[in-house]
């Protein structure tokens, strides 16, 4: 992938698969409007239970190409234990500066996965300092116009909906790319859904945030500020 490569739309999220999971069909459709889409993993999966790190990088590998995104790489932040630090803040700041997205996805603030929940907080930190020219990393400094937050799985009404209808095929084909963490096997038998169950519940949740939409599949966005109306006749709204 290429080492100049900037983005539209950068996903930041704690694990690998974790984009997959909550907004790879906004990353496809992204990628099919001609935008450039990128993805960082905070951590490396050394402490699942299932599969190695080299394992998680592979699969990583081939879920990017399936979504299409042009850029991807994994920070080293302790899987289980991600801090809210200065340290890993700078980190993100790095890439920041060097892709220079226009909209940051972020996982949603409240969650089961403590790592998800402080990604939230850790990676709204690094866009406010990736804007201020004192922290000086030898890069130009740069903040996104947008943060959005996937909230998938969270339980909070979402600002709106992306419409995943025509990739929910290839969204579905890019978690299954992780076959070490979702293929039917003996390790972790009791912990893990199996595969034929995880097509029918990524299908009904899509499915759930569809009918928010108006649409068959979505998947859903907090925004946390007011959005600015200039025109009335351009508000997006469901066409049911
Ligand atoms: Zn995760």
């Amino acid at each position: 992938m290429e080492s100049n490569f900037t983005a539209d739309v950068l996903a930041i999220a704690a694990h690998r698969d974790d984009v997959e999971q909550t907004c790879g069909g906004t990353l496809l459709r992204s990628a099919a409007r001609g935008l450039r889409t990128a993805i960082l993993d905070l951590t490396r999966g050394e402490a699942g239970t299932r599969g190695t790190a080299e394992d998680r990088a592979r699969e990583a590998d081939d879920a990017a190409k399936i979504l299409g995104v042009g850029w991807r790489d994994a920070l080293d932040l302790p899987d289980g234990a991600i801090a809210n630090t200065l340290e890993n803040r700078v980190k993100i700041v790095h890439v920041l500066r060097q892709l220079r997205p226009r909209v940051v996805i972020l996982p949603y603030w409240q969650a089961r996965h403590p790592d998800h929940a402080i990604v939230a907080s850790l990676g709204y930190e690094a866009c406010f300092l990736s804007g201020l020219a004192k922290i000086d990393t030898g890069m130009k400094p740069h903040r996104p116009f947008k943060i959005i937050y996937a909230s998938l799985y969270a339980d909070v009404r979402p600002s709106f909906v992306v419409d995943v209808t025509p990739f929910m095929e290839q969204r579905h084909s890019a978690l299954m790319a992780y076959r070490s963490q979702y293929a039917n096997q003996a390790a972790g038998g009791g912990l893990f859904v199996a595969e034929e169950e995880i097509r029918e519940r990524t299908f009904a949740e899509a499915r759930h945030y569809g009918l928010l939409g108006g649409v068959l599949y979505g998947e859903p966005f907090v925004q946390k500020e007011v959005g600015l109306v200039d025109d009335l006749t351009l508000i997006p709204v469901q066409s049911i």
